[in-house]
């Protein structure tokens, strides 16, 4: 029977041991890294909600620049952007 007890403890003492190692070691990992498994947390996705948003802007400027005016630049006739403060062809300011 007492054999048999010193096996017990020795078995408990050992499975004590390894958990006490394994949990060490998961701090460790934790802490200080694992070489070979990076602990290198996943990058957050990309926002959802916010996507549609620049979506709807572009549109926006998209009809911006359809609707953009033009006007006829004095010194060469060709058509420019009415936004433009030099015309792209003679580079005449526009007046
Ligand atoms: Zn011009």
């Amino acid at each position: 029977m007492g054999f048999l007890l010193k096996i017990i403890l020795f078995g408990v003492a050992i499975y004590a041991v390894w958990k006490t190692f394994a949990r060490w070691k998961g701090l460790y990992d934790k802490f200080v890294g694992n070489p070979q498994e990076p602990a290198r947390p996943a990058p957050p996705p990309p926002p959802r909600p916010a996507a549609p948003r620049p979506a709807a802007d572009a549109q926006v400027s998209a009809r911006k620049v359809v609707i953009e005016e033009t006007v006829q630049c004095a010194g060469c006739g060709a058509y420019i952007s009415a936004g433009a403060d030099k015309c792209g062809h003679c580079g005449r300011l526009r007046a």
